[in-house]
Order: structure tokens, then sequence, then C-alpha cells
């Protein structure tokens, strides 16, 4: 059976998640209605604007059922925006948010003068360094227990996390074509924990 990962596609660049998953042979499932939940074995929430995306997946009926999955040990990667919905903490901010990931997230955290950049990074289960961009990203101020480090920059800041079946990203793999994280999250997280 070919896995069937699902790409949040209410707002930002979920198009680009969807071309990466079909370039290494995963069926790609758009959720905007819950019930497009059913069946798949992973989730990946795209970047685009988290206040936007939260706002929507209330709107939509989202914010629970999804909340619930992840609880539940569901696998969900949030690149970006899709990061800091995942975050429990988001600072100075109170907006809807998933909060599963024991993480504290500052959004916007490289300011005006280096809103977008790119470098090569070290990431925690890949061969070689992931050549990563940075488009007005969030930054990891604080990682809980239950969460690890998986990237960061060569200052020190903490640019990746994984806790249990939920992996965020500061950056956008979608909008390369090195597709390494992708098949990291669907080989080595989603087809161990299986379909719901
Ligand atoms: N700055 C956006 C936010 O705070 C995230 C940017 C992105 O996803 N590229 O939601």
């Amino acid at each position: 059976m070919v896995t069937k990962i699902g790409v949040l596609a209410l707002q930002g660049d979920f198009a680009e998640h969807v071309a990466a998953l079909r370039r290494i042979g995963v069926e790609p499932v758009e959720v905007r209605l819950p019930s497009d939940l059913d069946g798949l074995s992973g989730l990946i929430i795209p970047g685009g604007e988290s206040t936007t995306i939260g706002k929507l997946m209330v709107r939509f009926g989202l914010l629970e059922p999804i909340a619930e999955r992840a609880r539940a040990g569901f696998p969900i990667w949030g690149t970006c925006a899709g990061m800091i919905l995942l975050a429990k903490r988001i600072e100075g901010h109170d907006q809807p948010a998933i909060g599963v990931m024991n993480i504290t997230v500052r959004r916007n955290a490289f300011g005006r003068q280096v809103d977008s950049f790119e470098t090569d990074l070290d990431v925690a289960g890949l061969d070689r360094p992931y050549h990563a961009i940075f488009i007005r990203a969030p930054l990891i101020t604080e990682v809980g227990p239950e969460a690890t480090p998986i990237a960061t920059l060569a200052d020190g800041a903490v640019v990746a996390a994984r806790q249990g079946a939920l992996l965020g990203t500061a950056f956008h793999p979608e909008l390369t074509d090195d597709d390494r994280m992708h098949r990291l999250f669907v080989e080595r997280v989603c087809e161990g924990v299986g379909a719901r």
C-alpha cells in the first residue's frame, strides 16, 4: 500500500510539499476538512503565516482533531509557520495553535535586515549537510525535556527539533529539490507508526 501523507492546504506553500511527496513516491492528500485526515500516515503543516493558518484551522474545525491526533502519537511535521503552530509556547503571541511540542518559538527571529537567508546545516539523521532556506523564520528558544534539538546554526541557535512523532523545522525543505528531509519524515517517522 502506498503511504498517504496529508498536507494542510489552507494557506502557505502546501503545493511545494505536495510536489516533494510525489517525487519520493508517496501519495499526497490535501487536507482542508476534518474528514481528509482519515487514513493518513502523517501530516505536514507548511510554511506561510501562522496566525492565518491557525485561524483557518479553527474555522474549518481542524484544530482540535489535529491536536487530538498529535497527542495520540500521530506524526506531524511543521515547517516554519507549521513549526510555530506545533509549539506549546510562542513568545509574545496569543494565537490559535496546536500546541503539542514542548518548545518555545520566537517568530520572525532574524529581524528585517536578515529577513531570509540560506545556509548548510548538519541535521541529525542525515548523512551530509542540508542546504536550508530560512524565510522570516522562527527560532526555537527553549527545548523542553521531551523534545530534542536536531539542527543548530553555527552560533548554537536551535532551528529544528523532534519530539516522538513530531518534527519541527524553522527552514523550508519543500523549496529545494533535496528530498532527504521529506524521506526522513516519511520513512523514519510515519512508516513506523502506521495509517490512522
Ligand atoms: N513569519 C511567519 C510566521 O510567523 C512564518 C514564515 C514562514 O512560514 N516562512 O508565521
